[in-house]
């Protein structure tokens, strides 16, 4: 047996894992002692890993190609599958031009897969239409660092949960989402009974149950309830003004805008009382280290940006940042979010954090690579990407470790542009995914304990993957994968010198070096890093510059932020209400979360059936009054219909959230719902900022079903 230390590819609290293997299959994982996320624990999730990896009908095995529409695919070599891929590819990029094809990856690639992803997309194809599917998950987090702090940096850390004296946690449910941390909350409030722990969250959660306050706010009033906390800490003096002078700026704009945001308005504006808003800003004040937590509860709205912003401007108010146990720390949904972040493997970022909208940046990346030059056209993000497929606008889809037939939001319009597009490539380890049968060309990837490379946790913290097993049958790296049809696409675009240039990698290792070659003078400076380095002293936290001897646990200690003028700016935060709301029609609001034992798609989770044990089978939740009202009882068959889609499933009794509200968690997709899956009521409205679509409600009506 032998055993290799790697870390778990489900959440972004990136738990280090061991992994025994008798050499060709994966037997066991147990946590790693050593890893600094989680010290040796790991959740049912993270326990069962080993039962989700196998080889047999479950995996795409071997490459296939469909000959034409309407017939069956058929098995293929590597070299058919990638010729054929490579020369439609080409004949679109010519008749059309470059934007006309897409490249949609995945948090849940590796940080080497998605650096080449980038540069096949904007440094060979030359276009900026490449997103990820982070997209649905943090590119309101990553807006709102950049609006208020300058920076897309998280600035706590995981060890600040144990030295705070309150922790916020707002629009998440670590209990179930990040278990491990939520554990290490618990330990915290255990061994210091003083600790305060606050929940924003509409439904009363695991999470929620714990708290010693439970805001449990209408949803998408985040903001008018913020706003109304800082106009507490304003006005009882609760501010720290001489770290608003020093280090910030805004501050008069916001300050005028929340004077309007009494406790008795927001009250009434969240559906709390104006105790609870006093108290929540009470003990954020007053702690001196509060940390707060979140995650998609804010960003996946139609303000998520501005969500994020104002609580970010709760810990400058207070000064709570960069302290020990103080200070505002996303949590990522995917295990490796933060590492498409760093590589800049989305429409609206570049490589070190650089901006694709800057001529500079553009410029700096152009020359790192050794390419005449960067596209400037502004490239698709997630929902506009697939709308483009739609119209006809964009021709030709790749579409790397991600089923946004079931994950994006408005699923019937995600399956009419797969349907509409000349081609599509899907590029998937896990047989049977929604998006795989659209698939006119299926690439076989290796998964997690198979692949060498790197991920980047929720805490800034770079960890190695390394591989336990060889891949099943015909399976490739990602990076392998891309590489590889990048330099047979040069071929056929009359760039064959150029892409064997660029594409010249052997090994994993080789990518990463270009990476951190790319952050050089960055505040993420990671050159300092190697392989070496990860392995020898384990996982390290950004920034890491050459000639450091550790990682870096906090950010902005030294009251001095990555701004052009160096400090922190407060954003002047409204209150908007969500895109829909329920009305006579439409009376209820649904809201969208998660299981405690399944994750995303199920597409690894499902395959595990110790997992199912928690939850068995699709269920509404629907409160007990509502249940009354509409003479339903549990258990009978309700059909939930949203202005795009319709799902019919049994209806259950949960007292949990308000009634008007209903809860589905969002991982059941067509295989478990008839032909729909969840995202077949959410809206694809998006924040205008971040482009986040709001997954997390909408407004649904919900109706017996009358057996015959
Ligand atoms: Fe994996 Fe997240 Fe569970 Fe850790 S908390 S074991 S990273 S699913």
């Amino acid at each position: 047996m032998a055993e290799t230390k790697s870390i778990c590819c489900y959440c972004g609290t990136g738990c280090g894992v061991i992994v025994t293997s008798d050499g060709a299959r994966v037997t066991g994982v147990r946590g790693d002692p050593d890893h600094p996320a989680n010290r040796g624990r790991l959740c049912t999730k993270g326990a069962n890993l080993h039962l989700t990896v196998r080889s047999d009908a479950t995996r795409v095995l071997q490459p296939e190609l469909r000959p034409s529409r309407g017939l069956e695919r058929r098995a293929c070599g590597w070299d058919e599958a990638l010729d054929t891929a490579a020369e439609r590819f080409a004949a679109v990029i010519r008749e059309h031009g470059p934007d006309s094809v897409a490249f949609y990856v995945s948090g849940q690639l590796l940080t080497e897969d998605y650096h080449v992803f980038n540069k096949l997309a904007r440094g060979l194809v030359g276009t900026n239409n490449i997103d990820s599917n982070s997209r649905l998950c943090m590119s309101s987090a990553v807006v709102g660092y950049k609006t208020t702090l300058g920076s897309d940096a998280p600035p706590a850390c995981y060890d600040d949960i144990e030295q705070a004296k309150c922790i916020f946690i707002a629009g998440a449910n670590p209990a179930f989402a990040h278990p491990i941390l939520f554990r290490r909350v618990e330990a915290a409030k255990k061994s210091n009974p003083d600790l305060k722990l606050i929940v924003v969250d509409p439904r009363r959660t695991d999470t929620a149950a714990s708290a010693d306050l439970h805001l449990a706010i209408l949803p998408g009033t985040d903001v008018a309830l913020f706003n109304g906390m800082l106009h507490v800490l304003l006005w009882d003096g609760l501010a720290d003004f001489e770290f608003i002078r020093a280090h910030t700026e805004g501050f008069d704009a916001l300050k005028a805008t929340v004077r309007e945001y009494t406790p008795k308005m927001v009250a009434q504006i969240c559906g709390v009382t104006e105790a609870q808003v006093v108290q929540a800003a009470q003990w954020f004040g007053q702690s001196g280290a509060t940390l707060s937590l979140y995650c998609q509860g804010l960003n996946q709205s139609t303000h998520g940006t501005d969500n994020n912003a104002a609580l970010i401007n709760l810990h400058l108010a207070t000064g709570q940042i960069g302290k020990p146990g103080a200070g505002p720390l996303s949590l990522t949904g995917q295990p490796n979010a933060m590492g498409g972040r760093e590589v800049g493997a989305m429409a609206t970022l570049l490589p070190g954090h650089r901006d694709p909208a800057n001529v500079e940046h553009r410029a700096e990346v152009a020359q790192l690579w050794d390419v005449p030059s960067l596209p400037e056209r502004p490239g698709k993000t997630a929902v506009e990407m697939f709308e483009a497929v739609r119209s006809g606008e964009i021709k030709a889809i790749w579409i790397a470790c991600t089923n946004p037939a079931q994950s994006l939001p408005h699923q019937q319009l995600v399956r009419e542009a797969l349907e509409q597009a000349e081609l599509v490539v899907v590029q998937e380890a896990f047989a049977g995914t929604e998006t795989a049968a659209y698939a006119d060309i299926l690439l076989p990837a290796a998964t997690w304990p198979e692949k060498e490379g790197c991920m980047t946790n929720s805490e800034r913290c770079i960890g190695r993957v390394s591989a336990a097993v060889p891949p099943p049958g015909k399976a490739r790296a990602d990076w392998e994968i891309a590489a590889d049809f990048a330099r047979r696409l040069g071929a056929c675009l009359g760039k064959g010198d150029l892409a064997r240039r660029l594409f010249y990698y052997e090994h994993a290792q080789q990518i990463f070096d270009e990476h951190r070659a790319a952050t050089r003078g960055r505040d993420l400076d990671m050159t300092g890093l190697s392989y070496a380095v990860l392995e020898s002293q384990g996982p390290q936290q950004w920034p890491y510059p050459q000639g450091a001897q550790a990682g870096t646990a906090r950010l902005y200690g030294d009251g001095v932020f990555p701004s052009s003028s160096r400090r922190a700016r407060f954003a002047d935060t409204r209150y908007r209400p969500a895109a829909e709301q329920a009305d006579a029609r439409y009376p209820f609001t649904l809201l969208t979360g998660r299981l405690r034992d399944q994750w995303h798609g199920m597409s690894r989770t499902g395959l595990a059936a110790r997992l199912w044990n928690h939850v068995e089978a699709p269920l509404l939740e629907m409160h007990p009054l509502d249940l009354e009202r509409r003479g339903l009882k549990a258990g009978a068959l309700v059909r939930i219909r949203s202005r795009r889609g319709e799902l019919v499933l049994p209806v259950q009794a949960c007292a949990d959230l308000r009634p008007g509200q209903v809860f589905l968690p969002m991982h059941w997709g067509s295989r478990f719902l008839s032909g729909q899956g969840v995202n077949a009521l959410t809206t694809n409205a998006c924040d205008p900022q971040s482009h986040q679509p709001e997954l997390k409600h909408a407004a649904v009506q919900v109706e017996a079903v009358d057996l015959p």
